[in-house]
């Protein structure tokens, strides 16, 4: 008889260490939207990025994440993530592509599953190193639009050098 192992991978709970501060390429992974904390009627898509070539290889097999909260009362950080990824955002100011709800549950956007043309994407982006509960991780500090003729486009929109700002 083969003994069990009783316990966890030591390894698995080891916080993951950030990526030295710099610019890095990006794909997006996912979204999982959530609703805002105080405001239920504000969404945070919650985008995961992988980042490719990091600085900093994580343990074992496991991918270089990265995460956006996305938030829509963060419009700035919206349009520069997906200017970055090659996209403009609708008229309406909703991203390219759709929001497929699921069938048992069509209410809940937590459900929602992103389908369009960001998902595989990649971006340039600048990382940052930042702490928030005494964790170190990372943050997107800007993006390079990746938009052709964007500023002629577009005249209207700035795109941001610090996207970290302030903390809340
Ligand atoms: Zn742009």
């Amino acid at each position: 008889m083969s003994p069990i192992k009783m316990g966890v991978d030591p390894e698995a709970i080891k916080a993951p260490t950030p990526q030295a501060a710099g610019w890095y390429k990006l794909k997006l992974i996912g979204f999982k939207p959530k609703r805002g904390k105080t405001d239920n009627n504000s969404i945070n898509y919650n985008a995961t990025f992988e980042v490719l070539d990091p600085a900093i290889p994580p343990a074992g097999n496991a991918k270089a994440l990265v995460f956006a909260t996305m938030s829509i009362k963060m419009p700035n950080v919206i349009n520069d993530i997906v200017h970055g990824l090659g996209f403009a955002l609708e008229a309406d100011g909703e991203l390219p592509g759709k929001w497929v709800p699921d069938p048992a549950d069509a209410e809940d956007v937590e459900k929602f599953q992103y389908q369009g043309p960001l998902m595989g994407r990649t971006m340039e982006a600048e990382l940052a190193e930042t702490e928030y509960n005494g964790n170190k991780r990372n943050e997107i500090r800007q993006v390079r639009c990746a938009v052709p003729q964007c500023n002629t486009k577009y005249p209207d929109i700035r795109h941001r050098t610090d996207l970290i700002g302030k903390k809340k």
